[in-house]
């Protein structure tokens, strides 16, 4: 079986187990003669397996039962425009921190629908540092405050989550999800596209507490309107039904592997072992410094673009693949997301030793 080690940001690799699980139910899924693909959306075997979903993530992130999840499509992009669309009241405003390219969509989408303050941005120094927040910088009139929890392209990630009092926090969550405990009572929203730690691409994750659904512009279309997904239970229309069945093998894999505090034990190894090697190394370095480093995307240079290539074509020849980093940042970046192993680690590791002995 020829599987690399794969680095993607997103899509990423996913559970080896539940990969074979998944072919194992192909053809045909538990005896009823037909895939999942296949099987009508509101038939008993489809719901229990969109049920047992939605359960799973409950179990798993200690969700409150005065909170919602839709399983919803668009990506967390569509997020965007139904956030300010659902969350804007008669002022139509809210206060954003910049933290890098997604909270800048973020916010140019939601500038599209009413006022939007950047009351904090780390762009001064290539988004290498999380800003700190103060009570003082929010606006009294904002509807909500927006953060992106882990810069996938950056590799930061907030050591803490900004106290916002009782504001209405909302969270981008896409690339830390499940990567370690959150307290969701202490958010208004989270949304989260399923491709970095849930599963395939196709689905969005939305969490959001009861008393924010049912508020939503006029001019909000159907589809982006949390009511009409909550009304429904994420089956208004046809939902994307594979993606949920892998997201639930994925959920039950996270649950049979020890939760979320078991991934956060393993993260924070793993992580550990690569920013342990970068802090000592004469030739790879860290783009990102101290508490507000990513333990799930590691971003890294040698300070040579020539030498950062070359190491790039040698780690895919070596089977570590998707090592390099975002355009906007150059280098490497390492994604290890929930799924991705400690040996995956450790050879990437051992690879970048070798690697300094020949070039450092
Ligand atoms: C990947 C990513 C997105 C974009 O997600 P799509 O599902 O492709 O729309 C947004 N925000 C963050 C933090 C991401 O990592």
């Amino acid at each position: 079986m020829g599987r690399c080690f794969n680095f993607s940001a997103g899509p990423a690799n996913l559970p080896l187990e539940v990969l074979q699980q998944a072919q194992v139910d192909l053809v045909d899924y538990q005896g009823t003669g037909m895939s999942v693909m296949e099987m009508s959306h509101r038939g008993k075997d489809y719901m229990s397996i969109h049920q047992n979903a939605e359960k799973n993530l409950r179990t798993l992130m200690d969700i409150p039962e005065n909170y919602k999840v839709l399983f919803l499509q668009g990506g967390a992009t569509t997020q965007f425009a139904a956030i300010p669309l659902n969350l804007f009241s008669s002022k139509q405003s809210a206060d954003y921190v910049n933290t890098g390219a997604w909270s800048k969509k973020a916010i140019a989408e939601a500038r599209r629908y009413g006022t939007v303050q950047v009351i904090a941005s780390s762009e001064d120094r290539n988004f290498n540092y999380i800003p700190t927040l103060t009570s003082e910088m929010y606006s009294a009139d904002a509807d909500y405050i927006h953060i992106t929890s882990n810069n996938t392209i950056y590799g930061t990630c907030y050591p803490m989550l900004p106290d916002v009092g009782n504001s209405t926090l909302v969270c981008d969550m896409s690339s830390d999800i499940l990567s370690k405990p959150y307290d969701v009572s202490k958010f208004g929203v989270i949304y989260a596209g399923a491709q970095k730690n849930i599963g395939p691409s196709g689905l969005t994750i939305v969490i959001v507490r009861n008393d924010l659904i049912g508020k939503a512009l006029d001019i909000t279309p159907t589809m982006l309107n949390f009511q009409t997904h909550a009304d429904s239970g994420s089956m208004f229309n046809t939902p994307p039904c594979f993606t949920i069945y892998m997201a639930g093998l994925v959920l039950e894999w996270m649950l049979s592997n020890g939760g979320v505090q078991a991934m956060d034990v393993r993260n924070k190894q793993k992580a550990a072992l690569l920013y342990n090697f970068l802090d000592q190394s004469v030739l790879f370095s860290a783009t990102v410094e101290g508490d507000a480093r990513s333990i799930m995307n590691v971003t890294f240079i040698t300070g040579d673009e020539d030498l950062d290539k070359l190491f790039i074509s040698q780690a895919e020849a070596s089977n570590l693949r998707s090592l390099k980093g975002h355009r906007s940042v150059g280098g490497m970046r390492a994604s290890i997301y929930n799924a991705f192993t400690k040996e995956g680690v450790e050879t990437l590791v051992e690879f970048m030793k070798d690697f300094e002995k020949s070039n450092g």
